[in-house]
């Protein structure tokens, strides 16, 4: 049978149950459910603020927007940025009329504090961090870095919901750190996101801006009785990014089972290792000190990566590779050539099927032919 690289798993019962709650309530949309998964996201991560948005994607557009306008960035100003990631995080610089300005990774695939130094310059406002695989590499140092610069870090955790790092959940020292639900994530709802800002200014500036701009507390203060509704204001131009109560009722199941979920992906993610230790010919990622990591990837190195991936795929094992090098998409072409270990990378890493179906059984079958094929 196939061996897909991810495939999501769902409590279908309970999910079916928190949906029904919405439905035979009559309340889908922003609130109610919404609220009740902000508030189990808080609890769970102990990160003080918790919005919930459609996507990742509008929470890291949003994040710059909040934090440069609260912070008076100029179009043009730049933000140091990572080749290795899913568009999404350097889209957000772009829909911003920021600069990404790309650094390049270290052996944990994610930025390397030795680069970002190297490109700071007097227009650097932030450094947009990922966590690839729900690793944190040397983001402690990037993140002391940023502070002794005045710079600004936004951390895309879209892999790393769960990610502890000294038994503390990663994000409490970010500016703001921006969660993904999407479909084939570690906490899979079907599409939504959550950002946590540091600061109560810019929570209470995401949840008008997510939301076409309305300001809320108007009528929540001068009409609590329900009357006088439309006597919003609307203070800026904003978005339709909320999130709703059927994303939420998924997600606040899939929110019970998220620790559960991650051991059983470190367990894999062990049985990958165990099988490729002593193997020369299949690098493996090194990972944080103190990490206890969700474990969205596995991924591993080796120097003929396509051919690989094709003898894999004729045996019905399907991988993926996270990421390409954004520079070279023809969009982000200017960064091309200035992130030698990225463009490497990219070149040779693979991401081998991690999800709760994947058996003890089926590591020794995906490993003993990386094995044969790996050179
Ligand atoms: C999936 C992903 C995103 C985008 O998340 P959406 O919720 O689909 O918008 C952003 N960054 C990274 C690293 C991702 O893997």
């Amino acid at each position: 049978m196939a061996i897909q690289l991810f495939v999501p798993s769902f409590r279908v019962e309970e999910c079916l149950e928190e949906i029904r709650e919405c439905l035979e309530k009559g309340w889908t949309g922003l609130g109610y459910k919404t609220v009740a998964f902000e508030d189990a996201w808080k609890k769970y991560t102990r990160l003080p603020y918790a919005h919930f948005l459609n996507s990742n994607t509008v929470g890291l557009q949003l994040a710059l927007e909040i934090l440069g306008r609260r912070m008076g960035w100029e179009p043009g100003d730049e933000v140091i940025t990572t080749p290795l990631t899913f568009v999404s995080s350097n889209h957000a610089i772009v829909y911003n009329g920021f600069e990404p300005v790309f650094a390049d990774v270290d052996d944990s695939l994610c930025l390397d504090p030795d680069s970002i130094r190297a490109r700071i310059t007097e227009r650097t406002r932030a450094v947009m961090f990922v966590g690839i695989g729900g690793n944190t590499g040397k983001y402690t140092e990037v993140v002391k870095l940023c502070r002794e610069k005045g710079i600004a870090i936004i951390l895309d955790a879209a892999h790393m919901a769960g990610t502890r790092v000294g038994g503390r959940h990663v994000g409490h020292d970010a500016d703001v750190t921006v969660f993904s639900f999407q479909a084939v994530k570690n906490l899979p709802t079907a599409d939504s996101g959550m950002i946590c800002f540091s600061n109560p200014q810019d929570d209470e500036e995401v949840r008008k801006l997510s939301w076409l701009g309305i300001n809320k507390d108007t009528y929540a203060r001068t009409a609590a009785q329900g009357a006088y509704k439309w006597m919003y204001d609307v203070e800026r131009v904003g978005y339709k990014f909320h999130g709703n109560s059927i994303m939420a009722a998924i997600g606040l199941v899939q929110l019970k089972y998220l620790d559960r979920d991650n051991a059983y992906r470190r367990q894999l993610a062990e049985w990958y290792r165990n099988e490729f230790s002593g193997e020369t010919n299949v690098r493996l990622i090194p990972m944080a000190p103190g990490i206890e990591s969700a474990t969205h990837l596995f991924q591993v190195r080796v120097s003929n990566r396509d051919e690989l991936m094709l003898a894999l795929n004729e045996n019905e094992i399907y991988p993926g590779v996270h990421y390409r090098d954004n520079t070279e998409y023809s969009m982000y072409k200017s960064g091309n050539g200035n992130c030698p270990k990225a463009a490497k990378a990219s070149q040779e890493i693979l991401s081998l099927p991690m999800h709760m179906g994947i058996t003890h059984e089926d590591v020794v079958t995906i490993a003993s032919l990386v094995k044969k094929y790996a050179k």
